[in-house]
């Protein structure tokens, strides 16, 4: 009887311990699938980048439709209204929904005080930023802003003939004292895009009125953020879109019209921020994938290459496939 007993007990222990087992596991699943889900657009978007029309692949004559949403036509209305650079044209070439726009991505424009350090990693010299502008001039390139992009994308401009957009990253003073003194002098927009919370505190930041200068001199002004966070780390929506519109309109009520650009801090975005981002009323999104096959369908996904020391990468990037 009393073996009986035990072993009705042992029974029951084990079939307690297979249930606890296969719950645990079930919880364990059920987690890890939602960390799946969260970087599923990131996954999506690997996959894409794997299987990235080649340019022989692209139909140049604009057959593939993109779909625009009515959101994107209100508010790229009055994406060419905003004064060019001098001198700077526009010229006809075909439409199309696949462009080929390299995107330079800069963040400090300063000399260089010791090579070892890891800022420098990031910097490039006024002299390599004045080599590298020269080089698209005598190769044919022109510089054009984010906003001719999604107009070209939307169908309402053409671009020239080799395009390529010059942004600038984080808002630092050496950008205003060095970089744009240079883009002024060979006449070509560049984009800074801002992240707002330093600016007029932090010494090392543009100030809102040298911001304000370099628009009315026709460069182009993007957001990045209000505090540089890793955004697809915030869970509130609230929070997100605060550190996603405010910026906006913080930097429109200074310099006075609508900013069009976003780009995504470190380079980092899933499909809540994306959202976040369209939201806001920007109308186009740069991340930090290598690449230079602008789509229109994945206006919130445009590439770039991040500036290193060597004109040979820029030149090589420009080159890229
Ligand atoms: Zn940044």
């Amino acid at each position: 009887m009393k073996k009986t007993l035990l072993y009705g007990i042992s029974l029951i222990s084990i079939v307690l311990l297979i249930l606890v087992a296969a719950y645990a596991r079930n919880g364990f699943l059920k987690s890890h699938d939602t960390e799946s889900k969260e970087h599923s657009f990131l996954d999506v978007f690997e996959v894409e980048q794997a299987t990235y029309p080649s340019p022989e692949t692209i139909d140049k004559t604009g057959s593939k439709e993109a779909s625009f949403d009515d959101e994107f036509s209100t508010s790229t209305a009055h994406v060419t209204s905003h004064n060019p650079v001098a001198g700077y044209v526009v010229t006809a070439t075909s439409s199309t929904s696949v462009l080929r726009v390299p995107v330079m991505i800069y963040h400090s424009v300063r000399p260089h005080v010791s090579e070892s350090s890891l800022q420098d990693a990031y910097d490039i010299t006024p002299e390599l930023l004045a080599q590298e502008i020269e080089f698209l001039k005598v190769n044919g390139y022109t510089c054009i802003r984010f906003s001719d992009l999604v107009a070209a994308m939307d169908g309402t401009t053409t671009l020239p003939a080799k395009p390529v957009i010059l942004s600038f990253d984080d808002g630092w003073e050496n950008q205003y004292v060095y970089a744009f003194p240079i883009l002024k002098k060979y006449k070509v927009p560049g984009t800074f895009f801002i992240y707002t919370n330093p600016v007029g505190r932090n010494p090392h930041w543009m100030t809102w009125s040298q911001i304000v200068e370099m628009d009315r001199a026709g460069m182009e002004i993007g957001g990045h953020s209000r505090t540089h966070p890793y955004l697809t780390k915030i869970i509130d929506n609230h929070l997100l879109d605060k550190e996603i519109a405010e910026p906006k309109a913080i930097i429109e009520a200074h310099i006075g019209h609508p900013i069009y650009a976003f780009a995504y801090p470190f380079g980092f975005y899933n499909a809540r921020v994306v959202a976040a981002v369209k939201r806001a009323g920007y109308v186009v999104a740069r991340n930090v994938f290598n690449g230079v096959w602008q789509d229109a369908a994945h206006r919130y996904e445009v590439r770039g290459a991040l500036s290193t020391d060597r004109i040979t990468d820029f030149e090589r990037y420009l080159k890229m496939p």
